[in-house]
């Protein structure tokens, strides 16, 4: 087990996964709130900052969650800037 620093709030910690405990938490929460959202209120091409808006979780975390295998195939529009593009042909619509 390495030392690793939180990607959350910068703690240094050791683990495997990539937050601390106290943020695994917070994580988890807002990991939900996101699911919620895709269930509810998905459409495609919706973009990052109007999840971030709707679910109040930061821009930096979205970005953190929206790398996570669960969330590849939803097709979302980069609200905050043009940079990390991906312009998959695996876009899903729900
Ligand atoms: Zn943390």
């Amino acid at each position: 087990m390495e030392l690793k620093r939180c990607a959350r709030c910068g703690k240094f910690y050791a683990s495997d996964v990539e937050v601390c405990q106290e943020c695994e938490k917070k994580d988890l929460a807002d990991l939900s709130k996101l699911k919620g959202f895709f269930a509810e209120n998905y459409v495609s091409g919706v973009s990052k900052g109007e999840i971030s808006a709707s679910t109040g979780i930061s821009a930096r975390n979205l970005n953190r969650y929206l790398g996570y295998e669960e969330f590849s195939g939803i097709y979302i529009t980069d609200g905050f800037n043009d940079i990390n593009e991906n312009l998959d042909d695996d876009k899903i619509s729900l």
